[in-house]
């Protein structure tokens, strides 16, 4: 008898994670890489969360808490809601769970069963298929042309509707395409699910404050009739650069966020105590350093973009949100490398991008949408230069 489940077998790992892995695996041996695969900001956590979460250290705070998280903490999302957002929510509403990624999984978990599906807009971060395969569900993927955007468009979400539809997944701004819904577009697809009383909205809003001259909406915002069928998730990885503090939080309807709530008190309890201190400060307090870390990655954007253009055979659009740049690369596919390697597909291209010119990122395939790779530019300005620079070099060194 195999000692690894049966369900894993349609699990892939996550390929943001492997070709970050490969590049570090390659730094070890001494060579030169410039890692531009990972979703994390490369900022320090801001100096008055790093302090709430020493004071939490120091004041005791590091027993047990309750398993939705602790009631200041919880006070500060609802608050938070309100007053980003405005949306309603109670403090029974709400839960914190060990990044965004665990309430997305506990939310899919608590909600499936075999065979219910769930429709993922594509492109779409890596983990939102395996997460819905391991709780049992099957992804239903649509796909999202560069020409509309990379965003769903209401007929399109219609004719993906099904009687076994139970989620439709929604990221604004996306990762990996940057792409940011606007109040309208999301109106139009809440009229599409208002015909379908059974299909419930999951807003993945991890990336809500990095947006570039554009505003921010969320599906409750736009349509706060479908309040009570929608999980709103969010957390303070992105905006508070605090990906290794573990803390996003998830609101929706009380009798989902009890279920979560099951399935969280028996596997991790809850996400650190110390984090979820200092979340209280990233939520609640200042936030006067999203303002620079929003025009420092503009800049950063608009210098990968700018290069990319000028490339032979990459050519992207300017993203409105998030930290990535999804650069087509169906110019290079058919080309040959100076090693006599024909290149035929964006896993073939980022692997040449990375054993040759030292470069890693994504390929597009990690996000269900070919032919592309998926530059993070959440990385110093140097570092974004010389990235370029190789890349453009890798695209004239084909043939
Ligand atoms: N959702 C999306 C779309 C993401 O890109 C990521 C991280 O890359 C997450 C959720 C996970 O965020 P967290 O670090 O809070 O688990």
């Amino acid at each position: 008898m195999p000692l690894i489940a049966k369900r894993l077998q349609a699990v892939r790992p996550s390929q943001t994670k492997a070709m970050t892995a490969a590049a570090a695996a390659l730094k070890e041996k001494g060579v030169d890489v410039i890692a531009l695969s990972q979703g994390e900001p490369d900022f320090d956590t801001p100096e008055a969360v790093q302090n709430a979460g020493i004071a939490a250290i120091r004041n005791g705070r590091t027993r047990y808490t309750p398993v939705a998280g602790v009631k200041p903490l919880l006070e500060a999302i609802r608050d938070k809601l309100k007053r980003d957002n405005s949306l309603e929510y109670g403090i029974d509403q709400i839960t914190v769970g060990c990044g965004a990624k665990q309430v997305v999984f506990n939310g899919l978990f608590a909600s499936l069963d075999r065979g219910d599906e769930v429709i993922i807009p594509a492109p779409c971060w890596v983990s939102y298929p395996d997460m819905v395969r391991l709780a049992g569900g099957e992804p239903v993927l649509v796909a999202c042309h560069e020409r509309f955007g990379f965003k769903l468009k209401p007929e399109d979400l219609e004719a993906a509707i099904t009687p076994r539809t139970k989620w439709l997944m929604l990221n604004s701004p996306n990762n990996p395409t940057g792409a940011v819904y606007s109040k309208a577009e999301l109106a139009a697809l809440a009229a599409v699910l208002r015909r379908h009383e059974k299909v419930h909205v999951l807003a993945d809003d991890i990336y809500e404050k990095l947006v570039y001259g554009k505003r921010f909406a969320t599906m409750a915002e736009a349509a706060p009739d479908l309040l009570d069928r929608t999980l709103t998730v969010n957390g303070v990885s992105k905006s508070s650069a605090m990906t290794g503090w573990r803390l996003g939080y998830g609101a929706g309807p009380k009798e989902l966020i009890k279920a979560m709530n099951t399935i969280q008190g028996q596997t991790s309890s809850h996400t650190s105590s110390i984090s979820q201190y200092a979340a209280i400060e990233a939520i609640g307090g200042n936030q006067d350093y999203i303002g620079d870390f929003v025009s420092d990655f503009e800049k950063r954007r608009d210098l990968v973009v700018e290069k990319i253009n000028e490339s032979q055979g990459l050519k992207c659009r300017s993203p409105d949100g998030a930290f990535y740049v999804f650069v087509n690369c169906a110019g290079v596919l058919g080309k040959v490398t100076p090693q006599g390697k024909a290149i035929e597909t964006d896993m073939d291209f980022a692997l040449y991008l990375l054993e040759q010119f030292g470069v890693a990122v994504v390929p597009g395939s990690g996000f269900m949408a070919s032919p592309y790779i998926r530059i993070s530019y959440a990385a110093s300005v140097e570092e974004l230069q010389h990235a370029c620079g190789r890349i453009l070099a890798a695209c004239e060194a084909l043939s």
